[in-house]
């Protein structure tokens, strides 16, 4: 049998670093990747037939667990049918549908491959919805990899220590102004000079690439009264909150806030239900600048693949209220056990939690961390032993502090069990480090 490390020193010498994605190569815990070969349920399956209970959950789509039946049988059936047509087919409506009757202010909806292309893609709809250049973003913030939008950004660009990105020119990142997250005055100071040239303000809904971190109450609902006022838009993304975190009712994030919307939702990870696709969605006057009923360019062949539609319309339908509050409570009996194991192992830290998605963050006072300086602040080389040993009992934490836990609807009683037995061991490494 090929174990992990002859498995990944031969990924190594095809792929830089030995992935296809940066946090996967395991920088800044350490040791070498695990190679998983499959999923059921809360658990993946290594190379050498280790078991793990997977707190990763595909970095976010697996809301259902790994292979969740439903969802096998209508992917299977999709490719009886044919991989892709390269024309409209009824399953890209479904899907469209679904997002539109539980996400208040997504009146239309435009399917992409991938978060990146999602956030890409709405910042260039506002830019030429406005007639204005500039983007403010929130330092420790992720919305993928393109250009304009690495500046000070958060999960790998955060884990690796990076202020940016190289090959990003000065022009792109000049148009992009960055701020600190939760500042009222940073955010007013930034109208107030650039007020007029403003395009759009981009915010993950609850930002989840530094940690998690709450917004301040209020803080989103403060920057939508602000672009509004500026006639500036409001981009939320949602690409890991979408469909993940049900604070009031509704589906996504943006259920926390009420009486108000913002103009254009990023939805990606959970809206693909395991496979690539990810969307831009808004209200209807600012969606239809999108060719080709308007100026606005955006295009891609495989764009509301059939397969990954019927994935996503799976797992949309199968996520009831249930699915949720069992997401919710399990989330709140780990990070309960989290905190204990800590506290028990005298580990200063905090838990940075939002509904089902939470973080670990060392070394804090106990208030956590409210932005990026904090985040980055923190007593990070605890991660790595305290990572390792979770590893070690069998439990696959994201490689790196600064992501956040993804429970699923399969994590039952004994994957929640083995989570917390490993935690003492693990909070003593952290303490020892
Ligand atoms: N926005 C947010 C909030 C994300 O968390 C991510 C990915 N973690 C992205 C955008 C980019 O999505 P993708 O990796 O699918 O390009």
């Amino acid at each position: 049998m090929t174990n992990n490390q002859q498995l990944f020193d031969s990924a190594r010498r095809l792929m830089p670093g030995g992935v296809n994605s940066p946090v996967r190569a395991f920088g800044s815990v350490g040791g070498t990747p695990v190679s998983m070969v499959s999923g059921e349920g809360p658990y993946l399956t290594d190379a050498e037939g280790k078991q793990y209970v997977d707190l990763v959950g595909s970095w976010g789509p697996a809301l259902l667990g790994h292979s969740h039946p439903t969802v096998i049988e209508a992917v299977h059936r999709a490719v009886d049918a044919g991989l892709g047509f390269g024309t409209s087919h009824p399953s890209e409506t479904q899907l469209a549908e679904l997002v539109r009757e539980r996400v208040p202010g997504a009146q239309m909806i435009r399917m992409v491959s991938t978060g990146t292309e999602a956030t890409m893609t709405a910042v260039r709809l506002a830019r030429g919805a406005t007639g204005k250049n500039i983007v403010v973003k929130f330092a420790g913030c992720y919305h993928g990899h393109s250009d304009g939008l690495l500046a000070a950004a958060g999960s790998g660009v955060a884990t690796l220590g990076l202020p940016g990105s190289a090959g990003v020119t000065d022009a792109q990142a000049s148009e992009t102004v960055v701020i600190e997250y939760n500042d009222r005055a940073a955010l007013e100071a930034v109208f107030a000079e650039h007020g007029a040239s403003i395009a759009a303000v981009i915010t993950e809904a609850t930002p989840a690439n530094m940690g998690v971190v709450p917004p301040d109450p209020g803080f989103n609902a403060f920057i939508r009264e602000l672009t509004q006022r500026h006639g500036a838009l409001m981009i939320f993304d949602e690409v890991m909150t979408g469909f993940r975190i049900t604070e009031a009712g509704y589906w996504g994030a943006s259920g926390r806030e009420e009486g108000w919307t913002p103009d254009l939702f990023t939805f990606g990870k959970v809206i693909g239900g395991g496979l690539p696709t990810a969307a831009v969605a808004g209200r209807e006057e600012v969606m239809a600048h999108l060719s080709p009923t308007g100026p606005v360019y955006h295009a891609g062949t495989l764009s509301g693949n059939p397969v990954a539609m019927a994935a996503g319309v799976a797992t949309l339908q199968n996520a009831s209220a249930d699915v949720y509050a069992h997401i919710d409570k399990t989330a709140q009996v780990v990070a309960n056990a989290l905190t204990a194991a800590l506290t028990d192992a005298g580990v200063d830290h905090s838990i940075q939690k939002v509904g089902s998605l939470f973080s670990v963050a060392f070394g804090t006072s106990a208030e956590g961390v409210a932005n990026y300086s904090q985040a980055q602040a923190q007593q990070s080389f605890r991660y790595g032993p305290f990572f390792h040993a979770m590893l070690e009992a069998g439990v696959y934490l994201p490689p790196s502090v600064f992501e956040a836990w993804f429970l699923s609807a399969a994590h039952d009683d004994a994957a929640v069990e083995q989570i917390i037995a490993a935690l003492p061991a693990a909070a003593k490494a952290a303490a020892e480090a």
